[in-house]
């Protein structure tokens, strides 16, 4: 039996001033306080974390960020650590998102790195995998994210590879109103769980997998009822509390 507490993730990416991130934890709050059975995640710009902090300390909602650096201190000009996002009240980082592989040419190697950090000091990594639409096309997608998640926690132990959250983004489908089909988001995440358990063993039945590429209120059931897809992480309809609180009610 999956006894895999499921997790409902919100990407904010870079939106949301202060005054609209306090605003949107006050209404959210309010709206699924007497939801227990599902992890409730808002991973925040840095400039959000504060009031984040400030309004969701208490609560059962948990913090997040986006990216951080794997040094704990130093020379590392417009980076933040582990340690900045701890003192913010985050329990679990985004890493390896596509748009920082994409745009910020982050490579496996910085990644794992980053991974290693965040589980040393005490953070949840969430790390994102996910093909492109040619290596989607030309039949390549589980080969390659399998590489990703092999390249990304293979010098994990099996203890720690227990505590990482993997989510599963095909690239084709984030902001693109393009979801992959239930079926073949199960395929992958069924996938990426066996490399898991080539790594670690049994521990791949404890990993939480999630599902991310255009997630909303009217097509998240369908992602939860297959067996291996243990949540997601939801971009674009984060950002709206209305659409937010129904997507997390829609996954229970
Ligand atoms: C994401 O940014 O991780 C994401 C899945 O975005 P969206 O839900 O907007 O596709």
């Amino acid at each position: 039996m999956n006894k895999r507490r499921p997790l409902i993730a919100g990407n904010w990416k870079m939106n949301k001033t202060t005054a609209e991130a306090r605003d949107f934890a006050i209404r959210f709050q309010e709206q699924v306080a007497d939801i227990t059975d599902v992890d409730m995640l808002i991973c925040a710009p840095f400039t959000a974390l504060s009031a984040l902090k400030e309004e969701l300390e208490e609560s059962i909602i948990h913090i997040g960020a986006q990216n951080m650096h794997y040094e704990t201190k130093g020379a590392f000009t417009g980076e933040i650590s582990a340690e900045m996002l701890l003192d913010l009240a985050c329990t679990y980082v985004i890493i390896g998102h596509s748009e920082r592989r994409d745009y910020f040419k982050e490579d496996d190697e910085l990644i794992a790195k980053k991974v290693k950090a965040a589980l040393d000091n005490g953070l949840t990594p969430i790390l994102c995998v996910g093909e492109n639409l040619a290596l989607r096309e030309s039949g390549r997608a589980l080969a390659f994210v399998r590489g990703q998640v092999e390249k990304n926690l293979m010098e994990l132990t099996p203890a720690e590879l227990a505590k990482v959250v993997i989510a599963y983004e095909p690239i084709w489908a984030i902001g693109t109103g393009k979801t992959a089909s239930a079926e073949d988001a199960q395929e992958m995440c069924s996938g990426i769980r066996s490399t898991l358990a080539g790594i670690a063993g049994s521990v791949a039945d404890e990993i939480r997998i999630l599902y991310g590429g255009s997630v909303k209120s009217g097509n998240i059931a369908s992602m939860m009822a297959q067996p291996d897809i243990d949540g997601a992480l939801v971009g674009g309809a984060s950002l709206d509390v209305e659409e937010f609180v129904k997507l997390v009610q829609n996954a229970r």
